[in-house]
């Protein structure tokens, strides 16, 4: 039998395509209520003194909500826009509307964990069904927990690949029936945590996000040379993380189609090198179940002895981009500009703030977690651990030579150029 009514808490999955707790919702509801809860617990300054969501994310997810709102309203729905904690907000909206469901995407780390929690235990006592769905990650949930005793990557691969099970891809719905509340669906709640008139150069939503993955699946050469160059290059990357991290691109709807590329074009090795970086993915994902909040502690998994203290000083002068190294000042600037930074220069600086600076990693990685567009919590902290020496894949004392870095990425100064005027 159809619930009355329910409610979809949208939360890093900020799309229509491939949604199931959606779907999911407009199957068994009359009408739904598709929510967004700006939680201020994003924009707290954390122990290590950042802003848990820096100003280039909060705008990031504010062109994302906008786009979100904007495709719910084409096919007849709207995306109310609520400030506060979602174990409040939810509650008050199920007794406020008489709500039967409440539809979610799961969560893989400790604190989002905690929230769910919260908000799973107040739903029982109204009793309102919570639906929860394991929409982050492109595996089938069983497969990927079955990969979770691998904790090296290139195992974890093998494993993988040889039977691959991307989890089953929902169609995106066209038409929702949504009541009309007397509740906000304007977006101002951002105004007052970022400029959202100040220019901003990277397009919210997943029509953007649509747009970009067919450059690649519509252009056999452009995929075949995905990291082609990648030995000595800093300018491969696909642009495409920032759009998986809010959840805007479904990573399942990715990898399907990559799949299929590659079955039809085997000799396509861009596919084949796009797969593998996908699977970087859903191989944090796997571990942060596994490991939890051993991620966040200064030994890591392993639980290893560290030199390192928090020296705020060495790193300001690494957050201000002026250690005096040239490359390793390029790629902060960039960070703090744009929110963007190459994978290897991320561990270049990773690397460089906890083994040169000897300054606590995790207060570099809070740094990250504020300032990343892609911010998120697995891969940031898994890919932290790693370049420390602490994580999976970690070598014993792993230690980059900044100079040989420069000269092999960006051997005619040209990114340095750019970064340092
Ligand atoms: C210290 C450090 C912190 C990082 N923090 C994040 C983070 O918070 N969020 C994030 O998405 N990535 C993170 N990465 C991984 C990687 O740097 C980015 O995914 C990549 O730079 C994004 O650019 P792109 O989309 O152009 O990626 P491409 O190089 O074009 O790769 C395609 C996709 O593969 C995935 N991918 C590639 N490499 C990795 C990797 N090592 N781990 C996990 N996924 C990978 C990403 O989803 C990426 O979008 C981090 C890496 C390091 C070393």
């Amino acid at each position: 039998m159809k619930a009355n009514r329910s409610i979809v808490w949208f939360k890093n999955d900020l799309r229509l395509h491939d949604n199931e707790a959606l779907v999911s919702a407009i199957q068994n509801s009359n009408e739904v209520i598709p929510l967004f809860i700006l939680d201020p617990r994003w924009s707290v300054h954390t122990i290590h003194g950042f802003r848990k969501t820096g100003n280039l994310r909060m705008r990031f997810i504010y062109e994302n909500a906008k786009a979100l709102q904007t495709k719910l309203r084409s096919i007849g729905s709207d995306l109310y826009i609520i400030e506060g904690m979602p174990e409040k907000i939810l509650p008050e909206l199920i007794i406020r509307y008489k709500v039967s469901d409440v539809y979610t995407k799961s969560e893989f780390a400790y604190d989002e964990q905690q929230i769910v929690k919260k908000v799973e235990k107040l739903t029982g006592m109204f009793r309102v069904g919570y639906h929860s769905f394991d929409t982050h990650s492109a595996l089938g949930t069983d497969f990927r927990n079955s990969l979770n005793n691998h904790i090296v990557f290139s195992e974890f691969y093998t494993n993988a690949i040889a039977n691959l099970e991307v989890r089953h891809i929902c169609e995106m719905p066209s038409k929702i029936n949504t009541p009309t509340l007397n509740e906000a669906t304007d977006l101002q709640v951002f105004e007052k945590l970022v400029d959202v008139n100040a220019p901003f150069n990277i397009e919210g939503g997943e029509d953007a996000a649509l747009q970009l993955i067919n450059s690649y699946l519509e252009n056999s050469k452009k995929l075949e040379n995905f990291k082609s160059n990648d030995e000595n290059s800093l300018a491969e990357r696909s642009f495409i993380s920032p759009y998986l991290s809010q959840g805007v691109l479904s990573s399942a709807y990715l990898l399907d189609k990559l799949l299929r590329h590659q079955k039809n074009n085997p000799n396509n090795v861009g596919a084949k090198r796009f797969i593998n970086d996908l699977l970087w993915r859903e191989f944090y994902f796997g571990m942060f179940l596994k490991f939890g909040r051993k991620f966040f502690k200064q030994g890591g998994i392993h639980n290893k002895e560290l030199t390192c203290m928090p020296d705020f000083e060495a790193l300001n002068k690494w957050i201000k981009a002026d250690t005096g190294i040239e490359i390793i000042d390029a790629s902060m600037k960039e960070l703090g500009t744009t929110g963007v930074l190459d994978k290897k220069l991320r561990s270049l600086t990773a690397n460089y703030l906890s083994k040169q600076l000897l300054v606590d990693w995790r207060l570099g990685a809070a740094y990250f977690e504020s300032q990343l567009l892609d911010y998120d919590v697995c891969i940031n902290y898994g890919n932290w651990s790693r370049f420390v020496g602490v994580g999976t894949d970690a070598k014993e004392d792993p230690k980059f030579d900044t100079e040989q870095f420069a000269y092999l990425y960006d051997s005619k100064g040209e990114y340095r150029k750019t970064w340092i005027r």
